[in-house]
């Protein structure tokens, strides 16, 4: 049965079933494949560290963070997003588990509690179309702007999502609440029904949105400027979000960034406890209660010392308990939970950067599964996101941004090549692509990689160009087989087996170049 459940769904234990009783899930061990099997205490778990000692304590002060930035009483413009639920052939329900979380009276509550409620009604948030949802959400927020004390997603792709989808919609949104009348766009009758209830005409927020819009230099600082009381901005902004942090910046203007808490479905792992850090630099205490924590040290085999910690094969070590991890050291993260995930590999890497008391203080590094190889070369996501951001580089003289990126690699013909995807913000010139595709494949630096094109037995790295909304249509997909948008990451590496997302990429190409930075 777990087979058929995807990361990032939590199964709903009814209350009946205990830990043990034979229809449970069979536990993951260490080693095995990432899945997620859960019950009740999962799902506590999930909600009661993240809610109960992160946001809570985050929002409340327990802590000297919250000090920083006081907010009274007011809202939060949350993009948040409910999926499916499904009812496996067991007749457990299953759900992802930022979806259980939004439907637990508690979090509510608490949302209220901590002046972070929701400006969105629940039918919004548990929309069946994503697009009228997030549409909602804007709507929403505009609605309450001068209440709004903190703008919100899971992750910083939601964010950047949404705010680009406010340069496109901003002048409909402005019809709506002129006229107090929801935009046909909007079809779905439950929200419909509920978005209606609070939308009443008012033209002078109207005429002040639209003054404010016709104002920005091409939406800076969007965020301050329709919600004026906002202290900040707050979501998952390390890892995998680095790549959107600069267009997120662009967007909050002055706001800080606040990186929330390092958690996954199967179970919650540290506190941002130095929230005024800017987000390349946060570490995240380790949650004690969460679970039992066990750290895989993971050494750089002799020679690749002073590689990018990414970058290499690991030497793994037996285990270590939370507090003889060591300062500077990389590890693999290893939970056992309360719902039964026994000896469980998350699959991320952490450095030990310090001890908060005796826990330790955790920098995100990367998910450790490799992305790119084709012989003796090794490249993981960290690294593909290094090599983007160096070749990025070259498009800043043309006022180009990078929208979002991926990767594959071509082993139909030989040899085979790094395949890198990206959208752009704008057409770039010919000249520019080919000095990227060059950049690209010099910025992958594993001596691996970098042997292997000398010799030519990895052949020349090829940039294809994608259609603009190619990356709208990957989401559209991954949310057709019941993810959800609170949880989406950008798949950095397409398998080969992944067929659809292959035609999707394969469909929206519009350019091809390929490197001749080893000759031709
Ligand atoms: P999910 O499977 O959707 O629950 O996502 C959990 C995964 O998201 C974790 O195992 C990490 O790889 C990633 N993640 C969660 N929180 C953070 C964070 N604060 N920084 C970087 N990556 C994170």
């Amino acid at each position: 049965m777990l087979s058929h459940i995807s990361k990032g769904l939590l199964m709903v234990i009814p209350h009946h079933c205990s830990l043990g009783s034979p229809s449970l899930p069979c536990l993951s061990v260490l080693g095995q494949h990432r899945e997620s099997p859960s019950s009740c205490h999962l799902m506590m778990n999930c909600l009661r560290p993240h809610f109960k000692y992160s946001r809570l304590l985050m929002h409340l002060g327990t802590g000297e963070q919250l000090h920083e930035y006081p907010i009274g009483k007011g809202k939060a413009l949350q993009f948040i997003y409910g999926s499916k639920q499904v009812i496996t052939k067991g007749g457990i329900l299953a759900t992802t588990a930022t979806t259980n979380l939004y439907r637990r009276s508690r979090y509510k509550e608490g949302m209220k509690d901590i002046q972070s409620q929701c400006c969105s009604p629940d039918e919004v948030v548990f929309g069946p179309d994503f697009h009228q949802s997030l549409y909602c959400h804007l709507l929403c927020g505009l609605i309450y702007s001068d209440e709004v004390h903190q703008v919100f997603s899971t992750f910083a792709h939601s964010l950047v999502h949404a705010f680009q989808t406010f340069e496109e919609v901003w002048e409909d949104l402005c019809a709506d609440i002129r006229d107090g009348v929801l935009s046909k766009k909007v079809t779905v009758p439950s929200i419909r029904e509920a978005v209606t209830k609070i939308l009443k005409p008012n033209p002078e927020l109207a005429e002040s949105i639209h003054r404010k819009c016709i104002g920005l230099s091409n939406w800076y600082g969007v965020i301050p400027a329709l919600w004026p009381n906002a202290k900040y901005v707050y979501g998952i902004m390390t890892g995998s979000m680095e790549p959107y942090l600069k267009k997120l910046r662009h967007y909050a203007g002055h706001l800080p960034l606040i990186s929330a808490d390092y958690g996954a479905s199967e179970g919650w792992i540290g506190a941002n406890i130095n929230p005024t850090l800017p987000p390349e630099q946060v570490t995240y205490a380790v949650h004690p209660q969460t679970g039992y924590f066990e750290f895989i040290p993971l050494e750089k085999p002799k020679g690749q010392e002073l590689e990018n910690s990414a970058s290499i094969h690991y030497i793994e070590s037996d285990p270590v308990g939370l507090t003889e991890v060591k300062i500077g050291k990389i590890y693999e993260v290893v939970i056992t939970t309360f719902g039964g995930l026994y000896r469980y590999r998350l699959g991320d890497i952490v450095k030990v950067a310090g001890f908060h008391n005796s826990t330790p203080e955790l920098q995100f590094i990367c998910r450790r599964s490799l992305v790119l190889s084709i012989n003796i070369d090794k490249n993981t996501e960290k690294d593909l996101q290094l090599a983007v951001e160096e070749a990025g580089k070259l498009l800043e003289a043309e006022k180009l941004e990078i929208v979002d990126f991926t990767s594959f690699v071509e082993k139909s013909s030989d040899p085979g090549r790094y395949v890198i995807f990206w959208e752009l913000s704008s057409d770039a010139s010919e000249d520019v692509l080919r000095s990227c595709a060059n950049c690209l494949d010099l910025a992958f630096v594993d001596a691996g990689y970098v042997g292997s094109r000398k010799i030519r037995t990895i052949g020349p790295l090829e940039l294809r160009i994608l259609k603009k909304g190619t990356f709208e249509e990957i989401l559209d997909y991954f949310l057709s087989l019941g993810g959800a948008v609170s949880q989406f990451k950008t798949p950095r590496f397409v398998n080969p087996l992944n067929i659809k997302v292959l035609q999707i990429l394969s469909r929206n190409t519009t350019k091809s170049y390929f490197s001749t930075a080893y000759g031709l």
